[in-house]
C-alpha cells in the first residue's frame, strides 16, 4: 500500500495534523523506511517533523544544552559545542554507522527506535539528558531512563512528539570515553558498546558514570559497579572486583550478531579501560 508524506511547517501544524488520526513520524527515515520495507509497519500518514521542529538546532543555557531532535549524528559529531561539552556525545554520534548514515540519521530517531544497542543512548544516559516532549496538552519532560521502557518501547504518547533533548552541563574536569565493538567496526550496529565519565584524582576516582549497551534490554547504568568504584583507587584489583559485580548485573542474550558469552566478555573487558585512560 502507498503512503503520503505530510510536511508541516511549524508546531501548530504538526499538532493538528497528529490530530487527524493514524501516523508515523520521519526524521532521517533511516529506521522508519527500512520497517517499511520489511512490512513491519504499513502506515498511509507520515509526518515529516524536520520543519516543523525548527530553530537552532544548539541551544546553550546557563547549566544546561538543549539539542533538537532534528539534528543529526553528523551535527552532533562535529559540533564544537558538544566537543567541547560533551565529548561521550560527539564520540557516540560519530561512531553511528556510515557516513550517509550520519547525515540523515537524527538524535530524536535514535531515541524513539529505542534500540538497546543506540549508540547516542549510551552518552545521553552518561550524562543524565532529559527528553522534552510536546503535544496538544502541552510539555513534558522525563528522563532518558524513564523514556526507554524497553527494546523499542517508549513512553512517547499517542499525540506526542520528541520536540529536544536537555542535557545538563558537568561541573569539573571529566575524561571521557566511548567503546563499540561490532562485528564490521565502524558500519555496523554494535555487539556491545560501553561508555564512562569519570573524575579522578591520582588517588581516587573522585565521580564515575557507566553505560552499557546490548548486554540488556536497555542500555543500562550498571549502579552496583557505580557504587562501588566511587572513591576507590584505580588498580588492578579494584577493576576485578568492579568486573564481578558488573557480571551480576548485565543479561546478554544470544542473537544474530553474538553470543551472550562473547557480550559478557567484551562488557567485562571494557571496564579495564578506566585503568588506562
Ligand atoms: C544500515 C544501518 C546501520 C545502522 N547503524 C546504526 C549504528 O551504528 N548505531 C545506531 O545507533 N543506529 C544505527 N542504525 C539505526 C538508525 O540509523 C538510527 O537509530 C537513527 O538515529 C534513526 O534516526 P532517524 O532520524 O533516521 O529516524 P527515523 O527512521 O526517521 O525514525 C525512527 C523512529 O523514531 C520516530 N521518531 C523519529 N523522530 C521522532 C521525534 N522527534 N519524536 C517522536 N518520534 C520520532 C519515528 O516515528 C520512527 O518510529 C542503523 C540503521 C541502518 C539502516
Amino acid at each position: 500500500m502507498g503512503f503520503e508524506i505530510l510536511v508541516p511547517e511549524n508546531e501548530d501544524e504538526l499538532i493538528s495534523l497528529m490530530e487527524e488520526g493514524d501516523y508515523q513520524f520521519l526524521a532521517g527515515g533511516t529506521d522508519l523506511f527500512v520497517k517499511i520495507k520489511k512490512d513491519l509497519i504499513n502506515p498511509e500518514r507520515i509526518i515529516d517533523l524536520t520543519k516543523a521542529i525548527d530553530g537552532p538546532k544548539f541551544q546553550v543555557e546557563q547549566n544546561e544544552v538543549k539539542i533538537k531532535a532534528t539534528t543529526t549524528h553528523a551535527e552532533l559529531a562535529e559540533s564544537s559545542l558538544i566537543n567541547k561539552e560533551f565529548p561521550v556525545l560527539a564520540s557516540s554520534a560519530g561512531a553511528v554507522g556510515a557516513t550517509q548514515l550520519r547525515n540523515m540519521g537524527t538524535i530524536g530517531g535514535n531515541i524513539c527506535n529505542a534500540s538497546p544497542s543506540a549508540d547516542t543512548l549510551i552518552a545521553l544516559y552518561l550524562l543524565n539528558a532529559d527528553v522534552d516532549l510536546v503535544s496538544s496538552d502541552g510539555r513534558r519532560s522525563l528522563s532518558i531512563k524513564d523514556f526507554i521502557t524497553g527494546p523499542g518501547e517508549t513512553e512517547l504518547a499517542s499525540g506526542e512528539y520528541v520536540e529536544s533533548i536537555t542535557v545538563p552541563k558537568l561541573s569539573g574536569k571529566f575524561r571521557h570515553f566511548f567503546k563499540k565493538v561490532g562485528r564490521r567496526n565502524a558500519l555496523d550496529i554494535s555487539v556491545c558498546s560501553m561508555g564512562f565519565i569519570l573524575k579522578a584524582t591520582k588517588e581516587a576516582i573522585e565521580e564515575i558514570r557507566l553505560a552499557y549497551g546490548a548486554v540488556a534490554p536497555t542500555v543500562i547504568r550498571p549502579g552496583a559497579v557505580e557504587d562501588f568504584l566511587q572513591g576507590k583507587t584505580i588498580d588492578k584489583e579494584t577493576i576485578s572486583r568492579a568486573q564481578r559485580l558488573l557480571k551480576e548485573e548485565i543479561s546478554p542474550i544470544n542473537d544474530i550478531r553474538g553470543s551472550a558469552e562473547y557480550r559478557e566478555t567484551v562488557a567485562l573487558r571494557t571496564l579495564e579501560q578506566i585503568r588506562q585512560n
